[in-house]
């Protein structure tokens, strides 16, 4: 379907072009300015700003029905939990799990996520029928430490080799080293050749230092030697980090999940240093169990606020930079051609209704917490609109 929204707000590399149009043909963005064509949705824009849709880079989607089970627990007994938890999951629950956390993804306007479970093939069901974009990535573990019926190798494997649709990106994940020896992190890769690898890394102390007691090395030292960590890598939490880890990343990306780290009291990742080494940061809520919602917005905002104040200088994490670890450099990591509103970019973007956040600028669209989306576009559809999800969202809910 063609879509024009008129008299456009458009927020581009930070900045807003005011007043002007915007045109979707198919599945692209086709012109941004004064345009005057027929199309068969207008979309009367003066109250609106059109965004980049917000790519959510941590999820585990089959626990969106474990939110507010888990609260307030250690990051041990959390996972105890959750283990259980996932031994009892079904494939009928992660169905309904993965419609949930999408169709509230969609509400507050994320347009692509990274998702890290098993059963990614039922995760993969939900999103074609929603219509939601994402990539999927089959959890990677020790045989004998895992939940999945079969092997995680051979699972992945499968999954990997199953069909492919516009929608839907595979990768592989690997569940971190407490769970995952030398030898199936090394076949991860090998499975990952062509694909992203991500992985939870430096999650934790009980994780770092246990580890080093027994290894003699730290977590993301032990994963560079293995040669592991190069552009298509996607490290996860990476909250304890030496100088020499932060240097070993700089290639690779490296997603915070501020709410997540801090609600588990696991610490800040250094965010600022990973940046000011070269790393390609992106932002993730985690799962609704650690979060527990999968709102962007009030992660990009924390982002914001938390570095800020731990480096008693509130220019080190300026909103531009959390804009883009919420967009484009999510987007960058999955080889997805969005993340920003340009002609000929994937239409994947969303529509916030400026009355909602009064004046408007885009600094308060990170630091303000009113913002009311209005519309998700994801691949030139309109799954959300005025409140309202698409028929085919409202059909699986
Ligand atoms: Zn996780």
């Amino acid at each position: 379907m063609d879509i024009l929204i008129e008299h456009v707000d458009v927020l581009k590399e930070g900045r807003l072009i005011r007043d002007t149009d915007l045109l979707i043909e198919g599945n692209r963005i086709r012109g941004i300015g004064n345009i005057k064509c027929e199309a068969e949705e207008k979309i009367e824009g003066k109250d609106l700003v059109a965004m980049p849709g917000l790519v959510n880079m941590h999820t585990h989607l089959g626990l969106t029905l474990a939110k507010g089970l888990f609260d307030d627990l250690s990051f041990e007994d959390f996972l105890r939990q959750t283990e259980d938890f996932d031994r009892r999951n079904t494939r009928e629950m992660i169905y309904k799990s993965a419609v949930t956390g999408m169709a509230e993804m969609v509400a507050i306007g994320t347009t692509c996520f990274l998702d890290f479970y098993y059963d990614e093939d039922i995760v993969e069901r939900a999103a074609e029928t929603l219509g939601m974009r994402c990539a999927l990535a089959w959890a990677v573990l020790d045989e004998d430490k895992t939940t999945q019926r079969g092997s995680p190798i051979k699972n992945c494997e499968f999954f990997l080799r199953g069909k492919r649709s516009t929608l839907v990106t595979k990768g592989v994940a690997l569940q971190g080293v407490y769970a995952c020896s030398d030898e199936t992190m090394l076949k991860a890769k090998d499975l990952a050749s062509e694909t992203f690898l991500t992985m939870h890394l430096n999650e934790s102390q009980g994780e770092v230092y246990s580890f080093f007691k027994e290894r003699g090395k730290r977590p993301a030292e032990l994963v560079f030697s293995l040669g592991i960590m190069d552009e298509n890598f996607i490290a996860v939490h990476c909250i304890f980090l030496t100088k020499r880890e932060i240097e070993a990343l700089r290639n690779s990306t490296v997603v915070h999940c501020p709410s997540s780290n801090l609600k588990l009291a696991n610490g800040i990742a250094p965010i600022p240093e990973l940046l000011e080494a070269g790393a390609n940061v992106a932002l993730g809520t985690d799962s609704a169990a650690t979060n527990n919602s999968l709102n962007m917005f009030a992660d990009m905002r924390l982002a914001a606020l938390l570095h800020k104040s731990t480096h008693w200088d509130p220019s080190i994490m300026g909103h531009e930079a959390c804009l883009r670890m919420a967009t484009e450099n999510g987007a960058r990591a999955l080889g997805i051609d969005s993340g920003a509103i340009e002609e000929g970019k994937l239409a994947d973007l969303i529509l916030v209704d400026k009355r909602s956040i009064y004046p408007f600028t885009p600094s308060n669209l990170v630091y303000c917490t009113t913002q009311r989306v209005d519309t998700t576009i994801i691949n030139g559809e309109m799954l959300y609109r005025g409140g309202r999800f698409s028929e085919r969202i409202r059909k699986e809910l």
